[in-house]
């Protein structure tokens, strides 16, 4: 449900604590016109307290029976923040997991461009035992005299992909007037890098019940990519993974320059799964493998891929796109690396 106010305070209730003292602090909470969101992991149960600071501070929260320690949530983002979730979030669609020691391998092409394209694609991703089919079925495109996809076209067929291999698909939202139909047919809504910071798109996916992919802005710091992960939460979508996807340096041996180093931080961050997009950080299939093993050994919970039949023949992203005939070699040496960071394919 969604709270008004932000969460101020983290009550720690101490390891002993029994359900009943957790509910009688979520029932004063109340009493008082504050929420309360409750969180029980491995270390115990968190109380994040969301209201004006000052109602909560006039709360003799740390007299209350069970609680440990009162604390202030220090940092601008709340719900999305480890302070207040300390377990990671797994994110399930179809049976396919990310995040928690499962890694998502993500691919698909850019964009739908015909039935048999996709299917192709799709077959390939299934066989090499990827785990989610992406595929943009509206496409932000730079120009506005480029493809610019098929839109429902586009999703009728990613529908047809999945029924055929079973895979969950990935496709983004652009604008919030294709909401209904892109939540229908998707499993996870794609919110990319150019809509990032649109508000009002990121709350109504929050008020949805399927997963988000949020892509970071090519220039947005950390910090901004979590604010926008809040806008998602706070109307309680808690359901997002984040994408590093290169961001816009001096650098033009690269399509963008690939922060690696944002991907232990945001671990670090948040509870959410994190990922990362080689494909548009490099621009090029060349470096898409050493970027996703770079991804996978930063600790990263998935990689999203793009692979086409016939990347020279493409109508977006020619230059990046792995060939399919190429994706099982591919998917075998992030597998094996994978298993050396300890985790498993989900
Ligand atoms: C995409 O993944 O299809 C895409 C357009 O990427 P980005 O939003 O990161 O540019
Ligand atoms: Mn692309």
């Amino acid at each position: 449900m969604a709270a008004t106010g932000s969460p101020e305070l983290l009550i720690v209730m101490d390891k002993r604590s029994t359900q009943a003292q957790v509910e009688e602090v979520v029932a004063r909470l109340a009493e008082a016109g504050a929420h309360a969101r409750v969180s029980s992991g491995r270390d115990g149960t968190v109380i994040g307290a969301i209201g004006e600071r000052a109602l909560l501070s006039s709360l003799p929260l740390e007299g209350f029976p069970g609680v440990e320690q009162v604390l202030p949530i220090l940092k601008p983002y709340k719900l999305v923040s480890r302070e207040l979730v300390a377990d990671p979030t797994v994110i399930e669609s179809r049976g396919r997991r990310i995040g928690g020691g499962f890694f998502g391998l993500i691919a698909g092409p850019c964009a739908v461009e015909y039935r048999e394209q996709t299917f192709e694609a799709a077959r390939a991703v299934a066989a090499a035992g990827g785990t989610m089919l992406r595929g943009g079925a509206y496409k932000p495109r730079s120009s506005p005299y480029a493809f610019q996809g098929l839109g429902v076209e586009g999703l009728e067929i990613l529908v047809e992909a999945r029924e055929a291999t079973g895979l969950p698909i990935v496709t983004e939202l652009m604008d919030a007037r294709h909401v209904e139909q892109v939540v229908d047919a998707t499993d996870v809504i794609q919110i990319g890098a150019r809509n990032m910071q649109n508000f009002s798109l990121l709350s109504e996916v929050g008020s949805v019940g399927k997963p988000v992919l949020l892509k970071r802005g090519p220039s947005a710091s950390i910090e901004e990519l979590l604010m926008a992960a809040e806008y998602v939460v706070k109307e309680g979508n808690d359901q997002v993974m984040l994408c590093e996807r290169g961001i816009r340096t001096f650098e033009r041996a690269t399509r963008y320059t690939l922060d690696i180093g944002a991907v232990p931080v945001l671990k670090r961050e948040t509870h959410l799964p994190v990922i990362v997009d080689p494909s548009h950080a490099a621009g090029r299939r060349d470096l898409v493998a050493p970027l996703a093993l770079a991804a996978v050994a930063a600790g990263a919970d998935g990689i999203i891929v793009e692979v086409h039949p016939r990347p020279d023949e493409a109508l977006s992203d020619a230059a990046q796109q792995l060939p399919t005939s190429d994706f099982a070699d591919f998917a075998n040496e992030i597998r094996a690396l994978v298993a050396l960071m300890g985790n498993e394919i989900g």
